[in-house]
Parts: structure tokens; C-alpha cells; sequence
């Protein structure tokens, strides 16, 4: 089997030569992303050169190949270092030595999951946001729980945008090269020893990609990339940015992760049992699967096998696109592979027989999967009022589209003070039972305030002297003078109430809220206490909305006391959003119900002892129960503008009267009980509520257990029926 499990090996031997021998263990180690989910791994690399490690991005290929000689032969040298080195192989090679768990899924035939982006660590950057950390959140999960599963996703050389804001608060995007020689990656070759390649025909030429192997554990992370010579210019591009704006080109990375991803695994050998399409822009894959692997014309045949998970009723995340324009990317596609454009627009649009309407991937998606999902309950009953014209016949709630809640993976996301803490109080194993609630209640109740607050004033003033370092460095880069911004950083306090948000700055988030209201803003933060917020997202280069937002954001910070209290961090990513989520008392998310699928951020924050303030959206509606943090109301108003007027004077009353004195409501040590007992509702209810080891449990019984009988249609796509079932 050609599945570039030789080629990592090689890859990682060919760096271990060019090290000091003692240290070749840490070139097998780089080669595997395990190593960043691992408590106290990340000091293996970081130990070698500290300034480096954090120059080149955390990326362990890089710093093993940059570093001079003699810091290498130093390291070498270091005893203790190479006994925790070889610990850390022995460690690795257990996790993936264990027998592949669960009847239900077996080795031979693993889950297939299919998604446009994978944030697995910020040295590999391939992922925008959300989606993307879900993508590597499960994958990791995968490979604690052993579930056989392998990813399917696309390698962007030049990723997404990158954010440097100016003075004046206007975003600048830049994007950079990444070299995928000098990633913790392996192209894929075949049994002649050469890159094995996969063809798709899209538009009127036949573009060849190559395939890279990333190790996520035990899990592989199959990269298709068309940047090879034989492609002309414009195929070579396709895989150039994550979200590219030119829609004939998203639709060609589209054709290019479904088809050529299935493909791909075929000429590796490799025979899905499920195929797992998350969000739209993988769905063409269960069309190559029903032909290639189940060698039918039939798509309905390829449906038990096929789960798609839907991740937004925005808009723009369900993108269209014009007959005329499905044909000239994707017609020589359907003609070749037999099913035709024709039928193929019926299959993508909500009602087929409707010739004007445009072709939708997650229309596709749901018409050619046996079992669809949305990302939480409250999603599930959005995504079945907004997709039930796909089964004209079906009543509202048997309208085939279940719920698997979102969850976050604990190992990545929680800092090293909790985890300590946690080790301490949980019993032996509690990793592996992150699900389970009773467990976590009975020991999080037992865990004395003072050791619980101590743990969060670490983790804040962690945060606070990094947002003084960067606060600096951005503000100069800005062009701002010496004395300003240096001014500026100082203001930082490690003991103040701390508030982030952070995410995609776009207009249903509604960052605004916060601001709309500038006096009592101010009144807030010039108050008796000390209050702080930090603030990082990017707008998507074509959404003014988000941006203007982010311009007024400006305007308020450049004057006084407001400039000292609320800082903007440039150019979030995985790195920024961990150091957030781990160092912010109160997490704020103030999503326009119903628009916020389900969330995930505010769970990463919980894990950290984080308290939420959200809007009874997604995740939140069915997290919140009065104790475990403050919620803004979830109602759906058609008036915007009222809506917007109530929420945010909610918001700051809410600030005003309950969050910031219970903050500062201390005992004789300085210890806000009331807030503690929070922390301890919170972790409690939420932590093994929403943890992706819950969230793939269900994902197995649900959803790929059952596509695994081959007898048991899941569901019947009924959509199909109404599009006529091809030779069948
Ligand atoms: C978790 C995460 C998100 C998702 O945040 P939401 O609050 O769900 O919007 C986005 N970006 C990054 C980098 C993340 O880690």
C-alpha cells in the first residue's frame, strides 16, 4: 500500500542524519503532530533554541533544519534532554501501536472526512476559523479514541489572508508562501518510487495534483495541491489560497477536494466505509465514491455510506453558483464521469425542477447522504426549517436533518496551570473520560478556591505580558510614536477582569454591540475597578461590514483612557485565540440569533475556567442553566436595528450590575468567591458537555456505525427520488 507512511519515515530519517545522533528521536517526533496535543511536549523543541522555536512558528521541521550546529550539539550534550526525548518516542509509538478500537468502524475501512480546511496546529496553516479547528480538533480526537479515520483536505501554499491593521484601523491582507518541503509533511509517491498523482478534468483541461501526507497521530491528513509543472499557470492556483474570491477557482478546489480526494485514496489503496463530507465544498466526493468505489452510476447507492455535516445557515457560507457556471467548471466532470450536467444542477439545486435556480454544494450534500447533521440542537431545527423544501413531502420535524453538537478538544486547548490542577483533583484517566459528567462534577466541586483562582492568575498574567509585548510591537508597526505605545503596553494589569473576544469579524458577530454605546463603555472602564479587553479577528477581504466595524473600533481606542483599557491584537489565528482563551476571565459572543450554528470558542474558554456572556444561540442555548455564566436573549426579531438596541443595552447591564462586581467581590484573601463558584459550574457543565469526545461518540453511533451495514439505508434520500435515480 502506497499510503506515504514510507515517505514520512523517510522524510523524518532524512532529517534525523542531518542532526547530532542523539538527537534523531526528535526528528521522528516532528514529523507527527501528536507531539502538540502533549503536556510538556512543546519544551522538547523549545528547549533546543527558544528565540527560533518562536521565529519560525512553532514548526519542529523548520527549527531542526535552522538551527546552527553548535546550539544542536549543546542540545545533544543535555542529558536530561534526550532522556525525556526518548520517553516521548516510547510514548508515541504506544498511542500508535493500540488495535484500532470499536467494532463499528473497522481498520480496513476507515471514515474518510472530508473538509476544505484543517486547523491542527498554527505552524501548518490551512484553516481560516472555526471550521477548520473543528476539522483538527476531531481528527485529533480520532486518534485518542483510535478510531480509524484518515482526512481529506487541500494543501493552499499561501493558506488565508494574513492581517496587519493600519492607524487608522483599516485592515491590510497579505498572504505569505509556505514551502511544504519545510513542513512536518511528505509527498505521497507511488510503487515506481515518483509523486503519485491524481487527474481531474476541470473546465476544459485535465489538472493533476499531487498529494502530501501530514501525520495527525495515528491519523493521516491526505493534502491534494496542484502547484505541479504539468498544470498550466491557472491550475496551478487552485490551491492557492483558502477561500479564493475568483468563483470559477472555489468551484475548481471544490471539484478538486471531492473528486481528486477520492481518488486520491483509491490510488492509495485506501477503501473508505464512510465518507464524512464536512460543509459544502467537499460534497462532489460522494459522487466520485458512488462511481470509484461502489462502481455504480447510482448515486443513491453511495448514500448510506455518505454523512454530510452542515455547519451555517449564513448566506455566504451556502454559496450558489449560476447553471453556466457549473458547466464550464464541472461539465467535461459530469459528461466523463457519466452523470451528466443536467442532472447534475437537479441534484444541487432545492427544487430541481426549477430551471432558473442556481447549483448549491450543500444542497448536494444533503440530496446524496444517508445521514445530514447540524452543529447543534438549536442549528437543527434552523437548518430543517431552512432546508426542508429539499423534501417537499416531509413535515417539519421529520425533515431527515439530525443535531451533533460541536465540541472542542480538551488536551489542545486547555493551559498548562489547569491542567495541573485538574490532574491533581480528577481521578487517574480523566483524559480519556472527558465525557463524562457525573465524574467531572463530583471532582471539580472539590477543588479549593484558592488553588482554582491561583490557576486563573497565572493563566491572565501570562496573557497580560505577552499582550504587552505585542502591544508594543503592533503599535510601532502602525507607526504609532515610542512614548504612546509604550504608554499603552504598561496599562496592562495581570489582576483587572480580563474580556476577549475573538473571532471572524463579520457583521452577524456583532463586535458593535460593545461599542455601540460609548459613554457607558466608558463609564465601564474608567470605573472603580479595573476592567480590560482584548480584541483580534479578521474580516473577510470583501465583507466592508466587518471592516468598518473594526475601523470604529479604532476611532475609540486612539483617545484616552479607552486607548490604556482595549487592545486589538493583529491577525488572529490558532496561537493568538490559545492565548486568549486561556488567559480571559469572561468570553463574549454576541452572534444575531439565529445565525450562530453552534460556536466553539466559549468551550475552549470554559475548559480554562472562562466564564461566558453570550447570546442564547448554538452551543449556549442548550449549555446555559442560569449558574455557569450570563446570557443575552436568544429571540429572533426581524428588526435588526431594535434587536441590536436591546442587546446591547443588556450587555452593558449586565457588565454594569452583575459580571464586574462579582468579579470584585472578595473574601479577606482576595479571593472572589462568588466568580469561583461559577468556574465551577461552568467547568462542570460544560467541559464534558462539549468535548469533541462526546461530539465523536455521537458521530459514531449516529452517523458512521450505522453507514457501516450495508443493508441499513440510514435515511433514504428522498431528494433523490425527486431528481430520478440514474441507470437504477
Ligand atoms: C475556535 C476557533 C474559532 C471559532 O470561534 P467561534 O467562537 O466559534 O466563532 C475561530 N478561530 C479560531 C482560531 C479558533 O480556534
Amino acid at each position: 500500500m502506497h499510503d506515504g507512511a514510507r515517505d514520512i519515515r523517510l522524510a523524518a530519517q532524512r532529517l534525523a542524519d542531518c542532526l547530532p545522533a542523539p538527537l534523531g528521536g526528535l526528528a521522528r517526533l516532528a514529523y507527527n503532530y501528536h507531539w502538540s496535543w502533549q503536556a510538556g511536549r512543546e519544551e522538547l523543541f523549545g528547549a533546543i533554541d527558544r528565540e527560533r522555536w518562536r521565529f519560525v512558528n512553532a514548526n519542529p521541521v523548520r527549527l531542526l533544519r535552522e538551527t546552527t550546529p553548535q546550539r544542536l550539539q549543546a542540545a545533544a550534550e543535555d542529558r536530561g534532554l534526550i532522556r525525556r526525548i526518548e520517553r516521548a518516542e516510547t510514548l508515541l509509538d504506544a498511542h500508535l501501536a493500540r488495535r484500532a478500537a470499536g467494532c463499528t468502524v473497522s481498520a480496513e475501512r476507515p471514515v474518510a472526512f472530508f473538509c476544505a480546511e484543517f486547523a491542527i496546529h498554527e505552524s501548518l496553516p490551512i484553516y481560516a476559523g472555526g471550521l477548520g479547528a473543528l476539522a483538527g480538533d476531531l481528527l485529533k480526537q480520532a486518534s485518542d479514541d483510535a478510531l480509524p479515520m484518515v482526512g481529506v483536505g487541500l494543501l493552499y501554499r499561501q493558506g488565508y489572508f494574513r492581517q496587519r491593521t493600519d492607524a487608522s484601523g483599516r485592515q491590510h491582507e497579505y498572504w505569505t508562501d509556505s514551502d511544504p518541503e519545510h513542513l512536518p509533511a511528505a509527498l505521497v509517491t507511488g510503487g515506481d518510487g515518483l509523486p503519485l498523482e491524481v487527474e481531474v478534468q476541470i473546465g476544459g483541461a485535465a489538472v493533476v495534483a499531487q498529494v502530501w501526507r501530514v501525520n495527525v497521530g495515528r491519523v493521516p491528513l491526505y493534502l491534494l495541491d496542484s502547484d505541479v509543472e504539468e498544470n498550466q499557470t491557472a491550475a496551478r492556483w487552485i490551491t492557492s489560497r483558502l477561500y479564493i474570491s475568483n468563483p470559477d477557482l472555489r468551484l475548481a478546489q471544490c471539484l478538486l477536494l471531492g473528486v481528486g480526494g477520492v481518488r486520491a485514496l483509491t490510488e492509495m489503496g485506501i477503501v473508505p466505509g464512510v465518507i464524512h463530507i464536512n460543509e459544502g465544498h467537499a460534497a462532489f466526493a460522494a459522487l466520485e465514491y458512488a462511481r470509484s468505489c461502489l462502481r455504480s452510476d447510482d448515486i443513491g447507492s453511495a448514500a448510506p455510506q455518505v454523512v454530510f455535516t452542515t455547519h451555517t445557515p449564513v448566506r455566504a457560507g451556502n454559496p450558489t453558483y449560476p447553471a453556466e457556471e457549473l458547466e464550464r467548471v464541472a461539465g467535461a466532470f459530469a459528461q466523463r464521469s457519466g452523470i451528466g450536467i443536467e442532472r447534475l444542477l437537479r441534484l444541487g439545486r432545492s427544487r430541481p425542477d426549477e430551471a432558473g435556480e442556481p447549483f448549491g454544494l450543500t444542497q448536494l450534500g444533503l440530496r446524496t447522504s444517508g445521514y445530514a447533521n447540524a452543529v447543534s440542537r438549536r442549528h437543527g431545527e434552523v437548518a430543517r426549517s431552512m432546508w426542508g423544501h429539499l423534501w417537499p413531502q416531509a413535515p417539519p420535524e421529520r425533515v431527515p436533518i439530525g443535531a451533533i453538537t460541536n465540541g472542542v478538544h480538551l488536551p489542545t486547548w486547555i493551559g498548562a496551570p489547569m491542567r495541573m490542577l485538574l490532574q491533581r483533583h480528577l481521578p487517574a484517566g480523566w483524559h480519556a473520560a472527558a465525557a463524562e459528567v457525573s465524574l467531572w462534577a463530583a471532582a471539580v466541586q472539590g477543588i479549593p478556591a484558592t488553588e482554582l483562582w491561583s490557576v486563573r492568575s497565572q493563566q491572565r498574567a501570562k496573557l497580560v505580558d505577552e499582550l504587552r509585548r505585542r502591544s508594543v510591537i503592533e503599535r510601532l508597526s502602525r507607526g504609532e510614536g515610542l512614548e504612546a505605545a509604550s504608554a499603552g503596553a504598561g496599562a496592562f494589569d495581570p489582576d483587572a477582569l480580563t474580556i476577549g473576544f475573538g473571532r471572524r469579524l463579520t457583521a452577524y458577530k456583532r463586535l458593535d454591540l460593545l461599542i455601540a454605546d460609548i459613554p457607558s463603555l466608558r463609564a465601564l472602564l474608567a470605573g472603580e475597578h479595573a476592567i480590560q479587553i482584548v480584541i483580534s479577528g479578521k474580516a473577510h477581504p470583501d465583507d466592508e461590514t466587518g471592516k468598518h466595524v473594526l475601523g470604529a473600533l479604532f476611532d475609540l481606542t486612539r483617545t484616552g483612557e479607552l486607548a490604556a483599557r482595549v487592545v486589538f491584537l493583529d491577525d488572529y489565528d490558532l496561537a493568538t485565540a490559545m492565548l486568549m482563551l486561556q488567559g480571559c476571565d469572561l468570553w463574549m459572543n454576541l452572534p444575531r440569533p439565529p445565525l450562530e450554528a453552534s460556536g466553539t470558542s466559549g468551550m475552549k474558554s470554559a475548559i480554562n475556567g472562562g466564564l461566558q456572556v453570550s447570546v442564547l444561540d448554538g452551543w449556549w442555548a442548550e449549555a446555559y442553566d442560569g449558574e455557569n455564566g450570563w446570557a443575552l436573549s436568544g429571540e429572533v426579531d426581524p428588526d435588526t436595528n431594535a434587536q441590536d438596541a436591546r442587546h446591547g443595552v443588556e450587555l452593558q447591564r449586565l457588565l454594569r450590575e452583575e459580571i464586574v462586581p462579582l468579579f470584585h467581590e472578595r473574601d479577606e484573601h482576595r479571593i472572589p468567591q462568588g466568580w469561583v463558584t461559577r468556574i465551577r459550574a461552568s467547568i462542570s457543565s460544560i467541559v464534558p458537555a462539549f468535548s469533541t469526545k462526546r461530539m465523536l461518540a455521537e458521530y459514531t453511533a449516529e452517523a458512521y456505525s450505522r453507514a457501516q451495514r450495508p443493508a441499513h439505508r440510514a435515511r433514504e434520500a428522498p431528494g433523490l427520488d425527486a431528481v430520478g435515480h440514474g441507470s437504477g
